[in-house]
């Protein structure tokens, strides 16, 4: 499964951007891939969605929950999980397995396994498709007999806003 998404090499935007462009985008591209799949994105499913946009920041199920409540009544938690389910099928987030949070896919509707670069300082992750890293993941591990099924990555450092602070021993 070679990953399709398109290789963008620098893929952190940069900590000042418009990022209502990226909410706006992110929930057009959502209507279009529900679309296309018949995917019902109701407008629980399309809350939760913007919440996860929020930031570039992953969101936990919990920090979700808590966000909604803000906005409307109480949502019980097994109808976020769900929305965060639906919402993972249909490739619109991923689940970042080490924070146990989630994050929007700027590239839905392409199947892909990602990298996510996870930014220790800002908290920030992005995710990357570089193709080089999968093939390197493969043969490196075909090596060891074993099949490589799932090439997700995630990566823990310092983001290219946060790396100048790092050096000058401020982060
Ligand atoms: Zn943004
Ligand atoms: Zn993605
Ligand atoms: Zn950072």
């Amino acid at each position: 499964m070679a990953p399709t998404r398109a290789h963008d090499p620098r893929p952190f935007k940069r900590l000042k951007h418009d990022h209502r462009r990226c909410v706006t985008t992110a929930l057009a591209r959502a209507a279009k891939v529900c679309a296309a799949s018949g995917g019902r994105l109701t407008a629980l499913r399309r809350w939760v969605l913007e919440l996860v946009w929020q930031s570039h920041r992953p969101m936990g199920a919990y920090d979700i929950l808590a966000a909604l409540g803000q906005k409307r009544e109480t949502v019980a938690p097994p109808t976020v999980y769900r929305a965060l389910e639906f919402l993972r099928a249909q490739g619109l987030v991923h689940r970042i397995e080490s924070l146990n949070a989630f994050i929007g896919c700027d590239q839905p509707g392409e199947p892909h396994s990602g990298q996510f670069l996870i930014c220790r300082a800002c908290g920030r992750a992005a995710e990357m498709a570089d193709g080089r890293i999968d093939a390197a993941m493969r043969c490196g591990l075909a090596e060891a007999g074993f099949t490589l099924e799932r090439p997700t990555v995630e990566a823990l450092g310092l983001c290219p806003d946060c790396r100048p602070c790092a050096e000058a021993g401020h982060a």
